[in-house]
């Protein structure tokens, strides 16, 4: 059965958007975050092609999205972004994840399961400089550090922290993500004023990667980046690795006057023609575009009429030759029509443009 509604994946790109981030970080390592499904682009697919092209670590957001690329065969070190509860402990064990810490909460359940059944834990800890959401104070790291250290099956392989405000332009942002670079400085300072150096040190997301330098460390955490979505991504040769395709299931003919879709909030002013397209916000076209986005379809732009329904959206096409059949892009590789230009007018960024593709869109990869 062929699928009619597509998020096509060019996996090519992907390995040039990485071999531009690889020079940009110039020399340390690049991890590439594959949390949330990937931002919606299959989570087993992207983190085995990023096994492949050379990515040194992956990031998943919680102890299952680990687990699941782990039983896929990836062998990269899968490093847990956000903290897990106490009876997932045995699991980041027992499929060597690498769980990020704020606290000693699950220190004991490690090391009994480890006692038990052998081996040892490499884990990082994260420190709060600012974002206030996860990780331990600066004022705590040191006696967390040395916490762990007083395990034998515990290793501290690296430390970490994010920024709150490294995509933002203005003045405060730049003052409080500066801080937050002195804040980890300082932490790294104290520990090794204590004879405690950890090697592995990371505090880059995407926007920090373009525009804070000072942020690098050890190694940089790609993520948005990655899927070909940052500040100025085209000037950098960084491109959308998704698009998300239909294809026209009608053609019908509109007499002016008549109006088109729920709530009747757009109405001909003359006959014309509409291709309907069977997409809707249960697929991820947000209902805010209703009235208020353009498709490609045979290489021209034609607007939305009426709301986004769930299942679909109608464009006007006038009296141009439009078949049943065509196909038509909602958003992708293109300048007019991206997950930036998109999240712009849904007010919201293309993070969650890209996470909130359906389920039944199919993942097509090339
Ligand atoms: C999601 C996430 C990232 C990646 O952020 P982007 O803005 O997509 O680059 C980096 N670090 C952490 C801890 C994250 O949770």
């Amino acid at each position: 059965m062929q699928n009619y509604t597509i998020a096509e994946i060019d996996l090519s790109v992907l390995q040039s958007n990485m071999k531009i981030i690889k020079s940009i970080a110039d020399g340390v390592k690049v991890l590439n975050i594959v949390k949330a499904n990937a931002y919606g682009h299959g989570i087993v697919e992207i983190s085995k092609a990023s096994e492949q092209f050379g990515a040194d670590a992956l990031g998943v957001a919680n102890v299952q999205e680990g687990v699941k690329i782990r039983e896929a065969g990836v062998k990269l070190p899968i490093l847990v972004l956000f903290q897990h509860f106490k009876d997932e402990s045995d699991l980041v064990c027992k499929y060597n994840l690498n769980p990020i810490i704020s606290n000693d909460e699950c220190l004991d359940e490690y090391d009994k399961y480890l006692k038990k059944n052998g081996g040892s834990l490499n884990l990082y800890i994260k420190v709060d400089t600012g974002l206030n959401r996860m990780g331990a104070r600066p004022e705590d790291v040191l006696e967390l550090s040395k916490k762990v250290l007083s395990y034998d099956t515990l290793n501290i392989e690296g430390i970490n922290t994010h920024y709150a405000a490294a995509d933002m332009k203005d003045e405060h942002s730049k003052e409080f993500t500066n801080n937050q670079i002195n804040i980890f400085n300082e932490v790294l300072n104290n520990l090794n004023k204590n004879g405690i150096n950890i090697k592995n040190a990371h505090t880059a997301n995407s926007a920090a990667l373009i525009s804070y330098k000072n942020t690098y460390f050890d190694m940089v955490r790609a993520g948005i980046i990655l899927y070909g979505y940052t500040d100025s991504f085209y000037d950098l040769g960084i491109k959308p690795i998704l698009s998300l395709k239909s294809h026209v299931v009608l053609v019908r003919n509109i007499k002016k006057g008549e109006s088109i879709s729920y709530g009747m909030t757009w109405t001909a002013q003359k006959d014309t023609k509409v291709a309907v397209i069977p997409i809707g916000y249960a697929d991820g076209v947000p209902r805010k575009l209703s009235n208020n986005w353009e498709v490609k379809i045979n290489n021209k732009y034609y607007p939305l009429r009426g709301r986004v329904c769930m299942d679909s959206i109608i464009a006007e096409i006038g009296n141009d030759n439009i078949k049943i059949g065509d196909e038509v892009l909602i958003f992708g590789n293109d300048k007019k029509l991206n997950a930036d230009t998109l999240a712009d007018k849904a007010g919201t960024i293309s993070h969650e443009i890209l996470v909130n593709i359906g389920e039944r869109v199919k993942r097509i990869y090339k």
